[in-house]
């Protein structure tokens, strides 16, 4: 289970769009991948001005499809994620594997992507970041920023999370930490490495259970670590503790400009790749990048949710939302009040969550006019309607305070009151004749 058998299938299923015309990694090809996104294609751009490699796109963008590589149906998605969490799996470990076949002698022959007008400098925005604690006993794998600056260097983005735990424990202890970074690897591990998993868990085993255990992590040579043995790409480096650079600014999930921070500096030791190698692009604030980051937060949510009121029907984070930002929950409430419940209960689950809407079940939360009904209808804002201030959310949001994180969270209990005759709430049908039955 690599990105390329993935890639074979999805062939088959005619989901790849193969673009011949030769475009430049310098805003041409994120502008395509931002225009054809729409059609929810895969990308394959064939001609790359000034590289060999081909550049593929926009593979996590449709969530049909993130059911395909798992293979499970719709319904189970939540499930197979959070069984995936709770029961990881320790992947095999093997010497070869088909990314050692070629060596590059540095970073410049990649088709590193310049998305957005005042974007830094190009940026690798797919990579899968591998990290030991320096004593071995913690594993971590987490999505980071990384941006280019020259052939030997990049930057990261290290948000105060796991990796940055490790790192700065590297940095008390005078060493640098060492890391792999992965190009082009199957989406269940792009899935796993964006899950919201307790520190001390190693995504890799969270990625080997949602593949049914078909990881194969090869060890590293350069440095102390392991990467998918079949990924079409992968980097071996070190973060330095001591070395610094002005990172950013960078569009991020929101599709504004991320401010500027120092961060520190990859030093890259072995870059290694596939046969004709594939490099994947993932364009910031995407699709593909919102369904990545926003998919497990709604598991979670589904998750908690379903522990306050009796049934928990649909979860979206919608794409208007950054897929990260906005929450609708649809539930089977028993008294008035437990919308209330499920909106403190998402607030809970995800801290970045700014505003949240819980509707009834006969409401589709991926319709956003659907929703809109369901306020305009069955929402009174003097009675339920949930404000709370100055509590922690997200530092990608423009308007919140983004250096302390500090926002306000609104909630919108949009069920309808079991207080009014529930006629009064129900959509009106036209009932269907036989006449009418061949409009069906
Ligand atoms: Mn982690």
């Amino acid at each position: 289970m690599s990105l390329r058998s993935f890639l074979k299938l999805m062939e088959k299923q005619k989901q790849v769009l193969e673009i011949k015309k030769e475009l430049s990694t310098r805003f041409e090809i994120p502008f395509v991948m931002k225009k054809a996104g729409d059609q929810r294609l895969i990308l394959l751009f064939e001609k790359v001005k000034d590289y060999k490699p081909r550049v593929v796109a926009n593979i996590c963008s449709v969530r049909e499809r993130l059911c395909s590589a798992l293979s499970v149906p719709k319904d189970k998605l939540y499930t197979k994620l959070l069984d995936s969490w709770f029961s990881p799996k320790k992947p095999k470990i093997v010497r070869d594997g088909e990314v050692k076949a070629v060596e590059e002698k540095d970073l410049s022959k990649i088709p590193i992507l310049t998305h957005f007008e005042n974007d830094a400098g190009p940026y690798i925005t797919s990579a899968v970041v591998y990290a030991k604690s320096i004593e071995g006993n913690v594993e971590n794998v987490s999505v980071h920023r990384l941006q280019f600056l020259d052939e030997n260097h990049l930057a990261i983005r290290l948000v105060p999370r796991h990796l940055y735990k490790l790192w700065l424990a590297a940095r008390d202890a005078g060493k640098d930490l060492d890391i792999s970074i992965s190009i082009g690897v199957h989406p269940a591990v792009l899935l796993a490495a964006s899950s919201p998993v307790p520190f001390g868990v190693n995504e890799f085993e969270v990625a080997n259970a949602l593949m049914d255990g078909k990881l194969c992590l090869l060890e590293c040579e350069s440095v102390d670590a392991y990467a998918p043995a079949d990924a079409e790409l992968v980097l071996e480096g070190r973060i330095s503790t001591t070395k610094e650079v002005v990172e950013g600014p960078f569009v991020d999930i929101t599709g504004t400009y991320d401010i500027e921070r120092k961060q520190p500096i990859v030093e890259v030791s072995k870059v290694m790749h596939r046969e004709n190698y594939l490099y994947q692009a993932l364009l910031p604030s995407g699709l593909e990048h919102r369904l990545l980051m926003g998919l497990p937060r709604e598991a979670l949510i589904w998750e908690a949710v379903s522990k306050v009121v009796p049934k928990v029907h649909g979860v979206n984070l919608s794409f208007g939302g950054c897929g990260w930002l906005h929450a609708v929950i649809s539930i089977e409430k028993q008294v008035d009040g437990d919308g209330k419940n499920a909106l403190l209960a998402a607030f809970a689950a995800h801290p970045s969550l700014k505003h949240a809407v819980v509707v009834d079940a006969d409401i589709d939360v991926s319709n956003s006019c659907d929703v809109e009904w369901a306020i305009a209808t069955r929402f009174q804002a003097d009675e339920d309607l949930l404000i709370i201030k100055n509590v922690r959310g997200s530092t990608l949001d423009s308007s919140a305070d983004q250096k302390t994180g500090l926002t306000t969270k609104m909630g919108l209990d949009a069920t309808a009151p079991f207080s009014k005759p529930k006629e009064k709430f129900e959509r009106a049908k036209i009932p269907v004749t036989k006449n009418v039955e061949t409009y069906l």
